[in-house]
């Protein structure tokens, strides 16, 4: 355990920004990984590096910097389908994030999939991204969304959710992770089913691919999105894997330069995927820092390292929280990445906090943009911390060490 513990010291070298201090001057401990995670070096060159030596926009330029500019942002698509098991880099469209990419595949499935009445079968552990894209389908054609209720210990249960696909089925969209109990999903089975049953499945990857490789042809999926930011790339730039021919058959999501074939003042001509999804400039820098991201994560981290390091801080951290008094942890299931939601008594969740980041120690409090499944947990709101493999036992100790200052602190009747 030691060397694994040394290992994570050392990759966190290549995290300027984990050096920075907090305000108030505490040394910064970063648990706010799920919503976004930090940057190593390397990404964070890779703006510097094109801006200042080889920079033009891409696909329609003659010149050399638009060449050498177009090959890196392909070479960056080629980066994504391998690392997510993607049969063609033609399969991969580059899109803003997990949001948009869930919008894109939403209102392309609206105009040739939907008949009102159609559901779409969710599960109650859903982010708001795979909620609200379904909502402004229904506004268009009356489809409604059927979630599975998660267990007790917020695990989705295989017989729950078939009973749950009907004729009216018309299509499975599942988070692999959810991003405020950790719950993996089963996404391997849940396809099975799916494809028994000749549904189409979407899976929004946003958490999961952070913590354990993704291959989308053993999952045998339809759809995968998720965003750069959280695997410690660029914002601004996110997946969409849709298997072939859904390139074929879904209508492009916008309209404009660079996704057309042939364009007259009657009609357009749409480009093959993904071209056909990429109109206008799209964010050229943000998908070749990602695949460095990923180059980054593949040889210098490894997976190898990532799952078993943070399988043991996923012990350690659940051990340390059980000693906090009076504090009720949501999601036990198994298995589990490295996120905990939990509330102490009745505090506030967001007293909590305040007071953390007082500390020097950022998690976050709210909501966490999956409100339906705050009213199946019966709170409003819950404290999420949430790892990445350059955490610390020590940054755990300081977690709990504060979390148990804050319940003998607001909470003094136990
Ligand atoms: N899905 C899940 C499970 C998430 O955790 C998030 C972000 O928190 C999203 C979707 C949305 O990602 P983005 O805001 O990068 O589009």
């Amino acid at each position: 355990m030691q060397e694994l513990i040394r290992e994570a010291r050392r990759l966190r070298a290549d995290f300027p920004l984990l050096s920075q201090r907090h305000p108030s001057g505490h040394t910064l401990v970063y648990l706010d990984n799920a919503a976004s995670a930090q940057k190593p070096k390397v990404v964070i060159d890779t703006f510097g590096r094109i801006f200042s030596t080889c920079y033009a926009n891409i696909h329609r330029g003659i010149h050399w910097m638009s060449q050498d500019t177009t090959r890196l942002y392909e070479e960056a698509r080629v980066t994504v389908a391998e690392f997510i098991g993607a049969a063609s880099e033609a399969e991969i469209v580059f899109v803003r994030g997990a949001t948009e990419g869930i919008n894109l595949i939403a209102q392309g499935l609206r105009r040739i999939l939907f008949q009102p009445g159609d559901e779409v079968v969710v599960t109650q552990a859903e982010h708001h991204a795979n909620i609200v894209p379904w909502h402004l389908v229904a506004q268009e054609v009356p489809i409604r969304l059927r979630p599975v209720p998660l267990t007790p210990e917020g695990g989705l249960d295989l017989n729950q959710l078939r009973s749950a696909l009907s004729a009216k089925t018309r299509l499975i969209a599942i988070t692999a992770m959810s991003n405020v109990l950790g719950t993996e999903m089963p996404v391997a089975e849940v396809a099975r089913l799916a494809r028994q049953q000749g549904i189409p499945i979407l899976v929004d990857a946003c958490q999961a691919v952070v913590h354990h490789p993704i291959d989308v042809q053993k999952w045998d999926i339809d759809f995968l999105v998720f965003s750069g930011h959280k695997l410690y790339g660029p914002t601004g730039i996110g997946v969409v894997y849709m298997r072939a021919p859904w390139g074929e058959k879904l209508p492009p999501y916008q309209g404009g330069g660079d996704m057309i074939r042939q364009v007259t003042w009657e009609a357009s001509v749409f480009a093959p995927p993904p071209a056909k999804f990429e109109a206008g400039t799209p964010p050229i820098v943000e998908a070749i820092a990602l695949a460095e991201a990923i180059r980054y994560l593949g040889r210098r981290v490894g997976w190898d390292f990532i799952q078993t390091y943070e399988a043991y801080l996923t012990e350690y951290a659940e051990a340390c929280l059980h000693s906090v008094e009076g504090l009720q942890l949501y999601g036990t299931a198994r298995p589990k990445g490295a996120i905990w939601s939990f509330n102490i008594a009745d505090i506030h969740a967001h007293d909590i906090g305040t007071l953390l980041d007082s500390a020097g120690i950022a998690v976050r409090v709210g909501h966490h943009c999956a409100q339906p499944l705050m009213e199946a947990l019966g709170v409003p709101a819950t404290v999420r911390a949430s790892l990445a493999f350059y955490n610390l036992p020590e940054e755990i100790d300081r977690l709990v060490h504060t979390l148990q200052r804050a319940s003998a602190f607001f909470a003094p009747a136990y």
